[in-house]
């Protein structure tokens, strides 16, 4: 079974469920992804990005991207929201710079 750590493609997969603190992991397509020698898997044709949201406020957001809240991390987000100009700043909190789609009205949890 290959490893899976916070910042590998498993962990950002939808068909991975990934429990870092209990260390339980699997893949609901028994991991067809290709590995490196240390046992991670770099690429697969499965992976399917998992949709990740803030709750602001009682609703829940798609994050569109975050960033560290540091001077490098505000740099990057107000050059991911030139680029994209259709997002803009959701919250800035514990550390974390949070962008979302400007047509994301949030939904009920
Ligand atoms: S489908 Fe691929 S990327 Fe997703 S959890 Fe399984 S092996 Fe990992």
């Amino acid at each position: 079974m290959p490893s899976i750590s916070d910042d590998d493609l498993c962990s950002d997969c939808a068909h991975c469920t990934y429990v870092p603190e209990a260390e339980r992991h699997a893949c609901a397509n028994d991991f067809p992804g290709a590995t490196d020698d240390d046992d991670y898997v770099i690429s697969c044709v499965e992976f399917m990005p998992r949709v990740r949201t803030y709750r602001h406020y009682g609703l829940d957001y798609g994050i569109a991207a975050e960033f560290k809240d540091t001077d490098e991390g505000k740099a990057q987000a107000n050059a991911f929201m030139e680029a994209n100009p259709h997002t803009g700043l959701l919250a800035v909190e514990s550390g974390r710079i949070i962008i979302a789609a400007l047509a994301d009205r949030g939904t009920k949890p």
